[in-house]
């Protein structure tokens, strides 16, 4: 038995053998062939060359139709590296000089320009390697006569182990028979993490290299709340995993009957309860775990699912399910987020030094107006069937919020032209997940119709920490001092103005913070659905007064780590009293 530690990122624990992905390029094998067959090796890579070229070409006409031409670019240097002399004539040379198969001539042809290009000062030509090897296994395939390449979820219950996970490859895993994920990077804000939480589905990330012991196969026990992967785990702690998931089934059970109840504060103050999501098949689990509202549709996986851009009228579909799902109550759809570990090739995004300080979110849309068109076209249409609102990501300032209202009206007068059912008054808010909106929170309240705190980004840039960044995982510090002052600052804006603030962060799923939430005064939490029950019975059984003075006392508090040891005592405390009282059980942290 071993024990791997990492970060829980997903609470809840699994048992099961372990289904290790990786994104592998072709094996390329060498053969030596008889003279003879050298002229057919050559037509066969020319075939391949031409197949690649049909394959980008098609992506390529796609996608200038919904993003434009720049859009498009990246995949267009695609096509011209088919066509460089260097590597194709050099790969058909190779063929006829050493005698060798096509998949080996291209591939040391590859090599060969991919190890000049490394060796130059210039940054962008660097990252070409990127594009060169994307080339290099499209043709590679082609020769093969393999598939798209693309990763696969498991075939039976598994535990998922990668060394990371972009978003785009989760989506291409899917849920289905993942009990667990188990990985090397990330931490509790990536999106895998995220992704996990909403699902379900525990997770512990962050591992390291030792997720490279996690075989195929091999039996493994995950501790979601601890951030734990036992390496062939002996009788006792085999027994205590299938306890613990037990347990678990009891503690749900109980807190079942909270399901119709409202968030209320035993003095009468109600919380918005709502749920995270990204897809429809969440509606029906969020609706079983009492959900009133989606607090945040991240629309990105439904862009990253699919190969090419999601047309507006196949948004319209999607989100049309959606609202229908919900039956009446609100939908909160945040236009893309893409940028920061989101990036999807199509979509033209490039790699960047500092993705998360870079073309992202708001930025990314207002770049791309079609896209950003075709997508508010989509809701503003969906909000026939009910009420949908409107949430633009990463704003900065009144002027992208403005930019983004234009397009927005843009499309109104379209639709209206069009006649075209549509709601021309959609609530239209903002997430406040940079510290330079929550100083111009004022501002940006006179603006708009609501805000939600993105605490994942807003600790991250308050705190100068890299979200992905395994390493200074230990700063996500959502009781930071600075970070406190920013949400109880932002909230006043937004109440002087009389908006209502919410809140979509990780933080709202964690019980631990329920009662900061509570003091300072949010309208409404967005919780994943499983955590929902959970943060409800903290909120039915806290009173705001005892809140507030929590959230006064935690801002009396110097340091992080002097708020975080002043709530778990408040914590353990309330814990005890209520055990005291022999009340139910008080749910433990997140
Ligand atoms: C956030 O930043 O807190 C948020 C909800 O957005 P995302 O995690 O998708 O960046
Ligand atoms: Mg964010």
């Amino acid at each position: 038995m071993r024990i791997l530690r990492g970060i829980p990122a997903s609470p809840g624990t699994a048992l099961a053998g372990v289904h290790h992905v990786a994104r592998e390029l072709p094996v390329v094998v060498r053969a030596e062939l008889p003279a003879a067959d050298l002229d057919r090796e050559v037509e066969r890579l020319h075939g391949a060359l031409t197949t690649a070229r049909a394959q980008i070409q098609a992506l390529v006409a796609r996608l200038s139709a919904d993003l434009g031409p720049e859009g498009a670019a990246i995949l267009e240097s695609h096509l011209l590296i088919l066509e460089d002399e260097l590597i194709v004539d050099r790969a058909v040379a190779l063929v006829r000089e050493q005698s060798c198969n096509a998949e080996a001539a291209f591939h040391d042809a590859v090599a060969e320009v991919a190890a000049r290009l490394l060796e130059t000062e210039d940054g962008y030509l660097r990252e070409r390697v990127q594009d060169l090897r994307d080339v290099e296994d499209r043709v590679l395939r082609a020769l093969m006569g393999l598939g798209s390449g693309r990763l696969v979820g498991p075939a039976t219950p598994s535990v998922v182990a990668a060394d990371d996970l972009a978003p785009s490859d989760t989506a291409a895993i899917g849920a289905r028979n993942v009990l667990a994920f188990a990985l090397g990077a990330g931490s509790r804000t990536s999106h895998v993490a995220i992704l996990a939480r909403s699902l379900g589905i525990p997770a512990v990330v962050g591992l390291g290299d030792a997720v490279a012991e996690l075989r195929d196969g091999d039996l493994v026990a995950v501790d979601g709340d601890r951030g734990e992967v036992v390496l062939q785990p002996d009788g006792e702690t085999v027994a205590r995993f299938r306890q613990l998931s037990q347990q678990q089934l009891t503690v749900n059970a109980k807190l079942d009957h909270l399901r119709d109840l409202p968030a209320t504060t035993p003095d009468g103050r109600r919380l918005g309860m709502l749920v995270n999501i990204e897809m429809p098949v969440e509606v029906e689990k969020a609706l079983a775990c009492g959900a009133e509202g989606v607090g945040l549709l991240r629309t990105e996986y439904i862009y990253f699912q699919r190969q090419t851009i999601p047309t507006e009228a196949q948004q319209l579909e999607i989100y049309a399910e959606i609202m229908r799902g919900m039956a009446g109550r609100p939908v909160v759809f945040r236009t893309l987020d893409v940028g920061g570990d989101k990036v999807q090739r199509y979509l033209g995004a490039r790699k960047e030094s500092n993705p998360f300080l870079g073309w992202r979110g708001i930025r990314f849309l207002l770049a791309n107006r079609p896209l950003l068109k075709a997508q508010l076209r989509a809701i503003y249409r969906a909000a026939a069937g009910g009420p949908a609102r409107l949430m633009f990501p990463m704003i900065t300032g009144v002027e992208e919020l403005r930019e983004a209202r234009d397009v927005c009206r843009e499309c109104v007068a379209e639709l209206a032209a069009e006649g075209l059912p549509h709601d021309p008054d959609l609530e239209v808010g903002i997430m406040i997940e940079t510290p330079a909106a929550a100083l111009v929170a004022d501002l940006l309240a006179a603006e708009c119709d609501f805000f939600s705190f993105g605490t994942n980004d807003l600790v991250q840039y308050t705190l100068a920490m890299d979200r992905l960044n395994s390493r200074v995982a230990y700063l996500y510090q959502p009781v930071h001092p600075a970070v406190l002052r920013l949400l109880r600052d932002a909230t006043a804006a937004a109440h002087a103005a009389g908006i209502r603030a919410g809140i979509c962060g990780e933080m709202a799923s964690e019980t631990r913070y329920a009662e900061v939430l509570l003091g300072l005064g949010l309208d409404d939490v967005s919780v994943h659905a499983a955590q929902l029950p959970k943060i409800k019975q903290v909120v039915r059984w806290t009173p705001v007064a005892e809140a507030q003075g929590l959230l006064a006392d935690l801002l009396t508090r110097r340091t992080a780590a002097e708020a975080d040891r002043l709530l778990a005592d408040y914590l353990a405390e309330k814990k005890r009293r209520r055990a005291e009282a022999a009340g139910p059980e008080v749910p433990d942290g997140a």
